[in-house]
């Protein structure tokens, strides 16, 4: 079977030689490029299954390097981690919302790292194992082991088998964050994907509806995870490290 080439977006060389490390110790073949404009030429030599972003880098920068790619059809669905400093929110932010599949803030432990990557490339159905997506029964959604059920058609939420009374809002939260576990959402994701681009939601008001949302779903409610500074994810199904 062909390995899963992973690409290095880094210009610090020890920083790339140390996550080139591990990428191949779990199994997957490594590049690295030390400048955005070397990575976007190498992305188009060789299609990489997946890549490692650096956002402060010598000539294109990493924001740039993210929009090209998810700009053009044939690298759009590359899925893309940032790897970036911590403080750097509004730029993790920017990163999210055009597209990169999820972040580590430097310094970052390795093993948080590959747990993360490993995560994207299952998601992606890359070859590693089997998907942990929600369960899809018809037309529900489960979540927590079978304690939290959306009901799609019906527009319910039960909790441990009782109907829990949502809003239109906190429905469209809910649903929102389950249909990809483990993965952060900005307020602006949720914002648009819950109202439309008529939103009358505002960042704040976001988080005013999940903290009614998580009430109602009584000791679930820790199923949705705050993201400091970046937005929501809902709790994986299975327990990925978390980034300090
Ligand atoms: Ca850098």
């Amino acid at each position: 079977m062909k390995k899963t080439l992973v690409l290095i977006v880094e210009d610090e060389i020890e920083i790339a030689d140390l996550v080139r490390f591990h990428v191949e110790r779990e199994g997957f073949e490594a590049r690295t490029a030390a400048s955005g404009r070397v990575a976007l030429q190498m992305v188009e030599k060789e299609q990489p299954g997946l890549i490692l972003l650096d956002l402060m880098l010598p000539d294109i920068e990493g924001l740039e390097v993210c929009r090209r790619l998810k700009y053009a059809p044939e690298t759009r669905s590359i899925p893309i981690l940032i790897v970036s400093a911590k403080g750097d929110e509004a730029d993790i932010v920017a990163g999210i919302e055009l597209g990169a599949d999820d972040y580590v803030t430097k310094p970052f432990s390795p093993k948080v790292l590959m747990a993360r990557v490993k995560n994207i490339l299952r998601r992606y159905g890359a070859a590693i194992g089997t998907a942990e997506q929600p369960e899809q029964t018809g037309h529900s959604i489960v979540l927590a082991d079978g304690a939290v059920v959306i009901d799609t058609d019906r527009h319910e939420v039960r909790v441990n088998t009782k109907p829990v009374e949502l809003t239109v809002t906190e429905f469209g939260i809910l649903q929102f964050l389950s249909t990809r576990p483990g993965f952060v959402r900005t307020r602006d994701q949720i914002i648009s994907a819950v109202h439309g681009d008529t939103a009358v939601l505002s960042s704040r008001t976001v988080d005013v509806h999940v903290t009614a949302l998580r009430r109602k779903l009584g000791e679930l409610g820790m199923i949705i995870q705050t993201v400091r500074g970046v937005g929501y994810r809902l709790a994986e199904p299975a327990s990925v490290p978390e980034d300090e």
